[in-house]
């Protein structure tokens, strides 16, 4: 395509979660000429995707979804928030549009008249039978693939915009091409390096964006296209292309680093309780050298998320099945640190309630895996709150600013079981507000690092009694806390916290 001049008319995404849902609304946004549609087998997802409660939280995605699936023009975020991100530091005009965006369960339809089709469905960690617990369950990929097999238009360009184990798109094209041999269809691979919570700034100024193709002529042809769709926002330098697998596995590998700087961090958390060196120190002391640089150097209670573990595992396999057990074993130390972490940390609130919970009351403040989401796939806190209800304590208090106190109810009794509720004569309790979760607490466990947390459980706090332990999960300056040290945590919230 020409400098500027887009090709491509109509998008479907295939998947309306966490990745599939905020992307189609941000090139829609970006691309008032493209229709974009959604679609997703999951009709009550959907149904949320088209009315004011979106099925997921992040901030900025509401004002965006009214602009481009209502035709609103009003938006808070785009024009306060937005207008500081930007790097041009131009406010972002919305000048009047036609809605561009449709959520629908019309998969085949959708896919029938679409140029792109991104497929963004999920791809967890395997359950059963060959490679279960480290290989990639890509059952849905393929469902996904037999339908645009089916449906797709010839020309139509694929997209694999889940991350998937390396050379998925040898499958695809196999799929592809046991149902429709006439036709060579293109496959891409685009990985999506958004962040749960920063999700629509990181699709708004993204680092970067990959785009994997074939060395073909059809192949470099359709990586432009794709190319085009980006260019609509993205400075043409920081979208690079290269050959399909590179792009599959850059994502695996670039979870695979990240992780691996927590778990780094938080081994030497370990050497600094034992020590006496303080590790918010030696992480500000390290990040300071740029070959190193200060982000993901943060100790604290280990990583979650439906990411991280689940794309160690998948690289982990790869490596395995490749003959290179060497490299699985390098990167299954970086979950292995992670949950020896957090066993360390849950171990240390038993200890400072010297080594017993029972008549106790915790207070878990965040419940999600990090701050401003919802999403609490492979959540610390649930793997914290099993442990700690080994202890018998008389309550586990849970409050997170994003989450639906129902919603977590029904995970608590699907995940442990309904025994554990307070309707159930069980310990646990989901409550709306922070106030009067931390009400009469014994010790409150700060979970994320949710903005809330910083001020607001301060006064209902300070009434508490003298026992009451902060528990950040950040830095462990005390291995053993003392009933003094104890103290001085307290006045910690009190006092530090509140002046945030
Ligand atoms: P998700 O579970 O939130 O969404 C996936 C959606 O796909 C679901 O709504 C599901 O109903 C739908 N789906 C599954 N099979 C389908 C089918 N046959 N037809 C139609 N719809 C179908 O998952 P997610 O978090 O959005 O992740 C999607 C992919 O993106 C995964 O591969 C993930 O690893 C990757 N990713 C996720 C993130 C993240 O932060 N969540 C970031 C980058 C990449």
């Amino acid at each position: 395509p020409l400098p500027g001049q887009c090709l491509v008319k109509n998008v479907c995404c295939i998947g309306a979660g966490y990745v599939g849902g905020p992307t189609a609304a941000m090139i829609a946004l970006q691309n008032p000429q493209i229709m974009v549609t959604v679609v997703d087998k999951d009709p009550a997802r959907i149904r949320k995707w088209n009315t004011k409660h979106l099925p997921i939280h992040e901030p900025g995605l509401h004002d965006i979804i009214r602009i481009v699936r209502d035709g609103s023009r009003e938006s808070p975020f785009i024009n306060e928030r937005m207008h500081f991100a930007s790097r041009n530091h131009e406010p972002l005009s919305i000048p009047a549009r036609s809605p561009n965006l449709i959520f629908s369960t019309e998969v085949s339809r959708s896919i029938s008249e679409a140029d792109v089709i991104l497929i963004a469905v999920n791809t967890p960690t395997k359950r059963r039978g060959l490679g279960a617990g480290s290989a990639t369950d890509v059952t849905a990929l393929e469902a996904v693939s037999r339908e645009v097999a089916i449906h797709a238009k010839a020309g139509a360009i694929i997209v694999e915009k889940s991350t998937v184990p390396c050379r998925t798109a040898d499958t695809i094209k196999t799929i592809l091409h046991a149902h429709r041999p006439d036709v060579d269809f293109e496959i891409l691979s685009n990985p999506e390096f958004l962040a749960e919570g920063t999700a629509m700034k990181d699709l708004l100024l993204p680092d970067r964006v990959i785009i994997g193709s074939s060395p073909t002529a059809s192949g470099k042809r359709s990586a432009a296209a794709l190319s085009s769709v980006y260019e609509s926002w993205i400075p043409r330098s920081r979208i690079v292309t290269m050959n399909t697998w590179s792009a599959e596995l850059s994502k695996l590998v670039a979870n695979a680093i990240l992780a691996q700087r927590i778990s780094s961090i938080n081994s030497i958390s370990a050497i600094c309780e034992a020590t006496g060196a303080d590790i918010d120190e030696v992480a500000t002391g390290i990040g300071l050298d740029p070959r190193i640089g200060s982000k993901f150097l943060g100790a604290g209670v280990g990583f979650g998320g439906s990411c991280f573990k689940k794309d160690i595992l998948s690289l982990t396999y790869l490596a395995e099945s490749l003959g290179l057990p060497e490299v699985g074993d390098y990167w299954q130390q970086v979950l292995d640190i992670n949950e020896w972490q957090r066993e360390r940390f849950t171990r240390r609130i038993v200890r400072s309630f010297n080594g017993t919970l029972v008549g106790k009351k915790l207070t878990i403040l965040g419940y999600a895996f990090k701050k401003d989401t919802q999403d609490t796939r492979e959540s610390p806190s649930l793997e914290c709150i099993k442990f700690l209800l080994e202890e018998v304590p008389s309550e586990i208090a849970i409050y997170d600013p994003c989450c639906n106190p129902a919603t977590v109810t029904e995970e608590l009794r699907r995940s442990i079981g309904a025994h554990v509720l307070k309707e159930n004569g069980g310990p646990m309790e989901v409550y709306e507000d922070a106030y009067r979760a931390c009400e009469g607490s014994h010790g409150v466990v700060i979970m994320t690092d949710a903005d809330e947390f910083k001020t607001s459980p301060t006064p209902s706090l300070s009434k508490t009694t003298r026992e009451t332990a902060i528990q950040d999960p950040r830095p462990f300056p005390h291995p053993e806390p003392t009933e003094s040290e104890i103290f001085a945590l307290q006045r910690y919230l009190s006092g530090t916290l509140a002046a945030h």
